[in-house]
């Protein structure tokens, strides 16, 4: 049986993901509501009880913690067992904000060479499938457009997880939205498309508590699923252009050690592109997802000076400068 492409794989649960990160307000799957005072689950709805328990201040406690702090701690939990197992897969994979990211990723690349304004150098317009991008300035509209749209409809969709969703969109579509609402929706579009256009992989690195708490539980777990570099044929990086490096959304040297991966999404796209380099010359790729004990060596390296995996030897080693100017690997 053929194998799924990886990305193609990936690119389906993001866009099931978004779909249903849209349609969970309307359908009563998921949301708070602001007009109840509380959560409506799958139709459900989800309210401590205080009210019918205020006889008893015993009951207002089993109340809150069956209710309330249960299903959090259980939900919770399950998260982050997912993390410390298996990292960040539910950014890469899932997240709605990461999917926009990489949209804007690849038009900004089209547009200046460049995933970010940020970024120092253009990145090498070769890429890992020998395909040849050359920025192209009439790809900055598009951009613009894409991070309005966005930003726009994750203002629309933030404002049904609180107020009633068939209000919003009939207001919307009447253009007839409350002073209240109008405001919420531009303000938030506003900060929404700045952060897209400006601050889209720092907010996953450095803002998002979803994040850093799966970062925190995969670090935490040394056996973890991670993305392993195979160094007996690191030679064969002589001739590429660090195409896994260019490619990953959140500005990663995947061929590093795992303590200086923690934002890493699992995404695979460095992996991707080391298949798609590799295929050139009828090789495997370099890049492996590993787990367990083999996860274990490059998540607690030896650190003596003469250890064969010290960092030392590691920038050398993967230093391939001087075979392709301007994609020196840099800490970005
Ligand atoms: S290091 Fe690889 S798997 Fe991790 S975020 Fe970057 S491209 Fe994705
Ligand atoms: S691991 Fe080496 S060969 Fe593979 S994409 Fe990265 S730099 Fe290129």
């Amino acid at each position: 049986m053929k194998k799924v492409p990886l990305q193609y794989l990936r690119s389906i649960t993001q866009a099931a993901f978004f779909v249903l990160f849209i349609t969970a307000p309307p359908l009563n799957i998921f949301r708070y509501d602001l007009t109840l005072g509380h959560f409506i689950l799958f139709g459900h709805h989800w309210s401590l009880y205080i009210d019918s328990a205020l006889n008893s201040q015993t009951n207002v406690a089993i109340n809150v913690l069956l209710y309330g702090l249960l299903p959090v701690i259980v939900i919770a939990s399950g998260f982050l067992f997912i993390a410390w197992r298996w990292g960040r897969i539910y950014c890469g994979w899932f997240c709605p904000h990461f999917s926009v990211i990489e949209i804007i990723n690849r038009l900004m690349i089209r547009a200046c060479g460049k995933p970010s304004l940020w970024e120092k150098k253009s990145l090498p317009q070769q890429q890992a499938d020998r395909q040849i991008l050359t920025p192209d300035k009439r790809y900055w509209l598009p951009t613009l457009i894409t991070a309005l749209l966005f930003a726009f409809i994750w203002s629309v969709v933030l404002l049904t997880y609180l107020l009633p969703p068939f209000e919003i969109y009939n207001n919307l579509i009447h253009a007839q939205l409350t002073r209240n609402q109008a405001i919420f929706m531009g303000a938030a579009s506003i900060a929404f498309c700045i952060e897209f256009l400006f601050a889209r992989h720092l907010f996953c690195r450095y803002g998002c508590a979803v994040g850093v708490f799966q970062s925190l539980a995969w670090m935490a777990n040394r056996k973890a699923m991670v993305v392993n570099f195979d160094r007996s044929r690191a030679k064969s990086c002589k001739d590429c252009n660090n195409a896994c490096d260019n490619v990953c959304p959140m500005r990663l040297q995947p061929r590093t050690l795992k303590r200086k991966m923690f934002s890493c999404t699992q995404c695979g796209q460095c992996i991707s592109a080391c298949t798609q380099v590799q295929q050139f010359y009828h090789e495997e790729t370099l890049l492996h997802w590993v787990d367990g004990e083999a996860a274990e060596k490059i998540s607690a390296p030896p650190v003596s000076r003469n250890a064969p995996f010290s960092n030392k030897q590691n920038t050398n080693l993967y230093n391939t400068s001087k075979h392709h100017p301007g994609s020196t690997i840099t800490q970005r």
